[in-house]
């Protein structure tokens, strides 16, 4: 199992351009397994159930620089939780999360690095701003300062043609040139985080700055309910 991880690894590393962040996915992975990725040299690790996470980083609490992203739906009543847990949360799509940690960040030591999701496509089975909801939440948005607005993520609806799916991810970067057209800062929203394991040759095609991936690190996830 730790050499197939290892040799992933490898030539994902030698495949990606250098400045594109890989994110391992370790949701349903074991400790062991997260243990194997960061030997190989990964530090970016990201959960999408805070529950499954919370006993996963207790075990890995030695390993000090580990860099903790969230990838999941964050429930308002865990954004304490994940605040103090992770350093990354992807998953701010909507004004009454973002007033929330931007409170609690207030509140606490720390200061998240804080994506806005976005639904480049209509997906009724995900969450996530429309790019015109997000366009009309920005003044309010640009009021939290306890939380930095790092960039915009997307999860793509599945079944999508390779060409649609190149389509949905440069629109998520068109979308991004907007907003800091609107925002008057040609800096703003550095990172474009997507790019799962079926399609991230295309998301880097069109500008990620950041994979997200389990699969082609980990090998087939079995199947579990509820997501
Ligand atoms: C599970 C998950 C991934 C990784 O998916 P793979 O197919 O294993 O690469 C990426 N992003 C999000 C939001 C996920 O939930």
């Amino acid at each position: 199992m730790t050499s197939a991880i290892v040799t992933k690894i490898v030539s994902l590393r030698a495949e990606l351009p250098p400045q594109v962040r890989l994110i391992a996915v370790t949701k349903t992975r074991s400790v062991a397994e997260v243990r194997a990725a960061y030997a190989a040299g990964l530090r970016d690790f990201a959960e999408s159930r805070i529950q499954e996470a919370l006993p996963k980083q207790a075990a890995l609490v030695d390993l000090a620089d580990i860099c903790w992203h969230f990838i999941g739906h964050l429930q308002s009543n865990k954004a304490k939780k994940a605040i103090a847990q992770f350093h990354w949360l992807h998953t701010g799509d909507r004004l009454e999360l973002l007033e929330r940690l931007n409170r609690l960040a207030g509140e606490s030591t720390h200061r998240p690095q804080v994506c806005l999701q976005v639904k480049v496509r209509p997906d009724p089975d995900k969450y996530g701003w429309s790019p015109a909801e997000l366009m009309t939440a920005l003044p309010a948005l640009t009021t939290y300062t306890q939380i930095d607005l790092a960039g915009l993520m997307t999860i793509l609806p599945l079944g999508l043609s390779a060409a649609e799916t190149l389509a949905a991810f440069q629109d998520l970067h068109q979308l991004r040139a907007t907003l800091r057209q609107e925002l008057a800062q040609p800096d703003a929203l550095p990172e474009l985080s997507m790019g799962m394991s079926g399609d991230y040759p295309l998301a880097i095609q069109a500008g990620a700055t950041m994979v997200r991936l389990g699969q082609a690190i980990f090998g087939p996830r079995s199947p579990r309910t509820g997501g």
